[in-house]
């Protein structure tokens, strides 16, 4: 069975994912301990357990992602977390450091851990080395693989692997992008925020029109009439010998509906949807959509159509205009 994996990046979102049916959940806690760290979102030793009782009462499972790197000055917050995790009831944790494993592995011995997509593991040497050495039991793995690749994988993965299907993309391995600190100091891996709010700027043009900086560097400028980005280095529009454009990456979404079917041939053990810092609205919504098309994918893998309407609802709420099947569809690779 494939899991069906959502993001909740507080209780209202945890509760729409629930309701809509996801497998699992998963969260952060509101510091550097995770890769979501943005004002306003995760939980705290007082509502992680009602979102956990939530969930349970419901069937479905939590996990707790703290998958940034410990920093010199700071190892205790990263035990704090993984312990108060335990503490509550946690199913799973997923971490990506190579001490925190072992800390996890020694302290609480029972307790699930997955490897984060952060921990960048793209072979299946890495995956079972993890496996014998701190007992992980299942692996997110980073949307730079192509299909084959995946394949490949899953074919000699002693455990189950969880892929993304759905969100905003990352251009970069993750766990190796530190294009950020370049602008700000602080990249995703020791602070947990890629475009730290802390460092953003919106600015109204006399135009009408507005820019967006990051650490004082100009990302983007938009016409009145055109929706603002927030100000992600890789997504940026910049002048390039010349011409300008997006010289990284246009800000697409992976939306991989029509890989279901393969996906599920593969024995992939989860589906993860991205998205912990976007509203409950569109976790509600992009769960609907993926709960109903796996559902259904499961029931008969050969008759499996992606439904207009389905795809329909999620470019509502995705990122950009524009869908992309990613890396996954790269045969090149
Ligand atoms: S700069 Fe782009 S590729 Fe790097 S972490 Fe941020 S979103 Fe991902």
């Amino acid at each position: 069975m494939m899991e069906l994996v959502c993001p909740a990046g507080n209780l209202p979102s945890l509760k729409a994912a629930v309701d809509q049916g996801a497998d699992a959940v998963y969260i952060g806690f509101k510091d550097e301990t995770n890769a979501r760290n943005f004002a306003g979102l995760n939980f705290n030793s007082r509502n992680i357990e009602r979102g956990i009782e939530y969930a349970h009462q419901r069937g479905t499972r939590v996990f707790a992602a703290i998958n940034t790197f410990p920093q010199p000055n700071g190892w205790h917050r990263w035990t704090d977390a993984v312990d108060l995790a335990a503490e509550s009831g946690i199913d799973a944790v997923i971490l990506a450091d190579l001490g925190l494993l072992e800390y996890a592995a020694q302290r609480w011995p029972e307790m699930n851990l997955h490897l984060s997509v952060q921990g960048s593991a793209t072979n299946y040497e890495s995956i079972d080395f993890l496996h014998r050495t701190f007992g992980i039991s299942r692996a997110v793995i980073p949307r730079v693989l192509s299909a084959a690749q995946v394949r490949h994988l899953a074919e000699h993965s002693p455990i189950p692997l969880e892929l993304f299907g759905f969100g905003s993309l990352c251009v970069m391995v993750e766990g190796r992008c530190l294009l950020s600190s370049y602008a700000t100091g602080r990249s995703p891996n020791t602070y947990g925020a890629c475009s730290p709010g802390s460092h953003v700027e919106w600015i109204e043009r006399p135009d009408g029109g507005t820019e967006t900086r990051l650490g004082g560097i100009l990302v983007d400028r938009f016409e009145a009439n055109e929706a603002a980005g927030y100000p992600t280095i890789c997504k940026g529009r910049f002048e390039v010998e010349g011409k300008e454009g997006y010289a990284i990456e246009e800000p697409t979404s992976l939306n991989t509906l029509e890989l279901l079917p393969e996906m599920m041939s593969m024995g992939i053990g989860a589906v993860k949807i991205e998205g912990r810092q976007r509203s409950p609205a569109y976790v509600a919504q992009v769960t609907q959509v993926w709960r109903e098309a796996i559902d259904r994918c499961q029931r008969d893998p050969e008759g499996f159509q992606v439904e207009p309407r389905w795809n329909a609802a999620l470019s509502k709420v995705a990122e950009g205009a524009q869908t992309t099947l990613g890396a996954y569809q790269r045969t090149w690779q």
